[in-house]
């Protein structure tokens, strides 16, 4: 199969929205009268971001949904991507799987494959996203990373950590109940975008981003960005951590060797969450719990926005922690 046959047969659909797609040279894309375009690209490469072993269905739709989850930050509509490939072999027992994953995620938040380029070379799959933001009063609706506030609240969708304990235990470090790993690993190969709720928290939130490198670091980015600081309960974080349910305390169990501070890890440090993280002042906590039920999303309050520069961690009973919680980096 071919270069020409593999984009043919795996990627080539008739357009929907687009004016344009895949086909020609450029597609065309007409955004709604009143909008701005939201535009974002991340790229998965093979050994840094998932494992050689993964499902391709699995990776295709994860490929997606990482970029979705961006819009979803932006409290942007999914409109439409690019996909640029590079493989090693043009091989249907990995395309085929592979466009099911990725057409599957496409269709259920109505964005349509316009166009990409196909290489061979190093399995390296490169999406770029763009959606919908509307302007209202001359104002963008698209929610940064620069708006939160001193006196705002701190809230984090869904769970944390699981998918860095699913990382760990392939890389041999934890251990976990068979079902516990294989919950964890759904998670850390099909995260969820949160689509539906970015775009309920459009002119609620203040500030969002999601975490993909650990809610820590990426909290840092809205800190710098708003000019702020901020106080989180690391012991409400760590509920989250959706395996942690599953995992016997008794000793010699697997699970069992995960301790209190290990918890916290996962969830402050553990990236590839693609949770939204997100301020809104304490007056819009209804309409935050609102935005919750009707994107049917799960939002839960870990701290709050404070003048003070830096980030202050608390455990339950509301003593400072020390934070020695590092989060991803590609470069160190
Ligand atoms: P060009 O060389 O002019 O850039 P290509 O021959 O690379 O065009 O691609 C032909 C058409 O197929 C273009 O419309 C391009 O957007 C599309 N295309 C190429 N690779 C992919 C892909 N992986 N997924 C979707 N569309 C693709
Ligand atoms: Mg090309």
């Amino acid at each position: 199969m071919g270069e020409f046959d593999l984009i043919e047969r795996y990627f080539k659909r008739p357009a929907r929205q687009a004016v344009l797609g895949v086909g020609d040279d450029c597609a065309l894309l007409q955004p709604a009268p009143g909008t701005q375009l939201a535009i974002s690209c991340d790229m998965l490469v093979e050994g840094r971001h998932f494992l050689s072993t993964v499902d391709p269905l699995r990776l295709g739709h994860k490929a997606l949904a990482v970029n979705l989850s961006d819009l979803a930050a932006c409290g942007a509509k999914p409109l439409a991507f690019t996909l640029a490939l590079a493989l090693p072999r043009a091989e249907e027992s990995w395309a085929a799987p592979f466009a099911q994953g990725l057409f599957a995620l496409a269709d259920a938040h109505g964005c349509e494959l316009i166009g990409g380029d196909t290489t061979r070379g190093p399995l390296n799959i490169c999406i770029t996203v763009f959606g919908e933001v509307p302007v209202l009063a001359g104002r963008s609706q698209a929610l940064l990373r620069s708006g939160a506030q001193a006196g705002d609240e701190l809230y984090v969708s869904g769970n944390l950590g699981d998918a860095r304990l699913a990382l760990e235990v392939f890389r041999g470090t934890l251990s976990v109940p068979a079902p516990v790993f294989e919950a964890a690993r759904l998670r850390m190969e099909m995260p969820t975008p949160r689509v539906a709720l970015g775009l309920a928290l459009r002119g609620i939130a203040t500030a969002a981003i999601d975490v993909s490198d650990g809610l820590l670091g990426d909290l840092g980015h809205i800190l710098k960005q708003s000019g702020i600081g901020a106080t989180v309960n690391a012991d409400i974080c760590a509920t989250l951590v959706a395996a942690r349910a599953g995992c016997a305390p008794e000793p010699g169990q697997p699970g069992a060797e995960i301790g209190p501070d290990q918890w916290r890890s996962l969830a402050l440090a553990g990236g590839d969450d693609y949770e939204l993280l997100f301020t809104a002042p304490a007056s819009q906590r209804e309409a935050v719990a609102a935005a919750a039920r009707n994107s049917q999303t799960p939002v839960t309050r870990i701290g709050q926005i404070d003048q003070q520069l830096g980030l202050r961690l608390i455990n339950g009973k509301g003593q400072t922690l020390p934070n020695n919680y590092t989060s991803f980096d590609h470069f160190v």
